[in-house]
């Protein structure tokens, strides 16, 4: 026997211990395609299986469920990577995944810019991948995925030729999973400030110390939505952050837009942004807490023909669900309460756990509180570069709506 016969005979001989046997009794989410397998699913798990170790996992009967990675010190003990029981979990096995993401993109027509890798969505859960032109931002956000990095960094030197990437592990839930908080160059250092080009604007991106993967590509079509409402409107947006949707608005043919941001920083970057686009006599950027701001401006009189909010997530977990709904309702109903007649609140929601529906009915509280009535324009999610998957209900996060406001 050679050597390598013999390291693949010990390789195939430990998948084969790492065997895991779920209890009688569990929903239907697993058998119906969710990766998710729960501590309190599990009947049994053999001895020997190391935090992030690729486990077999099999229902009561025996039959085969899929293979995933195990994380004791998570809640979500195992996420699954595939239920295909022949496909062998290795470095090759992530290189095909990633390459099968990049296919998919170029498909549906999300090339220079977009989420190359979305988690779950793509059967990589709680990888996330963006690609910004020739640079490439990772995140890594469970034990499982985080053991694979060097793979994904190979992945991405194969089939790109990037010009840097750059790990952005700086997320609080990595804490769940035991891991470290941090961030740093994957390729030789570059310069982390780049230039990105969206629906023919420019924008400046911070991949170093922007928010999350330093700039939100998940609203690149609802950016594009807006462009006709805003025509010769006074605009005002709230969590601006770069000023992505503001500039926007400015390029489209308003007449005055005005973003605001608690954050000097994103306001500094707003306005760079504006300079970038030559777009700084229409557009401009103030530091202001919106719930407060928005308050005080409905109190003062001030009116506008076109509100936008787009508030970062406001819960992340079911104990705390009340008060997002209550700080949308809020945030909503101080926004409509500066629209004239007939003009536009456009409004979104990124949290996770309020559900399409739920945002409508509390869009519908707020409009009803302001006693104004409104009338639906758009209602979409995420754009396609982050796919929906059915049964998977943590894909489909992002709520974008745009209303009349009579
Ligand atoms: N619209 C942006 C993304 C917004 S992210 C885009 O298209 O890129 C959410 C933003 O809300 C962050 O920049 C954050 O700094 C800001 N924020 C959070 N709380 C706030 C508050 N109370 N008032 C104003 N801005 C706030």
């Amino acid at each position: 026997m050679s050597l390598r016969q013999l390291v693949e005979t010990r390789i195939n001989y430990l998948a084969l211990m790492n065997k895991v046997y779920l209890k009688r009794k569990i929903s239907n989410r697993i058998s119906g395609g969710h990766p998710w397998i729960f501590g309190n699913e599990i009947e049994r798990v053999d001895n020997g299986i190391n935090p992030g170790d690729i486990v077999e996992v099999f229902f009561s009967d025996g039959k085969f469920v899929g293979k995933g990675y195990i994380n004791p010190k998570s809640q979500i003990l195992i996420r699954l990577l595939t239920r295909d029981r022949k496909q062998q979990i290795n470095e090759q096995f992530f290189i095909d995944r990633i390459a099968g993401c990049w296919e998919y993109r170029k498909k549906i027509g999300y090339v220079e810019n977009c989420r190359l890798v979305f988690g779950e969505s793509d059967e990589m859960p709680q990888l996330i991948i963006d690609k910004f032109n020739d640079y490439f931002v990772i995140q890594t956000l469970a034990l499982g995925v985080d053991l694979w990095k060097g793979s994904f960094v190979k992945a991405i030197n194969e089939i790109f030729k990037p010009r840097g990437i750059y790990e952005r592990n700086d997320a609080p839930v990595r804490e769940l999973e035991g891991l470290p908080q941090q961030k740093g160059f994957l390729s030789e250092p570059f310069d982390t400030k780049i230039i990105i080009n969206e629906n023919g604007l420019k924008f400046y991106v911070d991949l170093e110390n922007g928010q999350k993967t330093g700039y939100f590509l998940d609203q690149q079509d609802n950016r594009r939505a807006i462009t006709k409402i805003v025509k010769g409107a006074e605009v005002l947006g709230a969590f601006t952050y770069t000023g992505a949707f503001e500039i926007h608005a400015a390029h489209s043919g308003a007449k005055s837009v005005l973003g605001i941001d608690i954050s000097e920083s994103a306001v500094k970057q707003a306005g760079e942004n504006a300079l970038l686009n030559n777009l700084q006599e229409v557009v401009r950027f103030e530091t202001a807490n919106a719930f407060n701001t928005l308050k005080q401006w409905a109190k003062d009189g001030r009116q506008y023909d076109v509100v936008m909010l787009d508030p970062p997530a406001f819960t992340k977990s079911r104990e705390t669900i009340q008060r997002a709904i209550a700080g949308y309702k809020e945030i909503n109903l101080r926004g409509i309460k500066l629209i004239r007649p007939r003009g536009f609140l456009i409004t979104s929601s990124c949290t996770n756990l309020v559900s399409p529906e739920l945002f409508l009915q509390i869009i519908d509280m707020a409009a009803k509180d302001a006693k104004r009535k409104i009338r639906q324009v758009v209602f979409q999610t995420q754009s396609p570069d982050h796919p929906v998957i059915r049964g998977i209900e943590s894909t489909q996060y992002l709520k974008f709506l745009i209303v009349e406001v009579q």
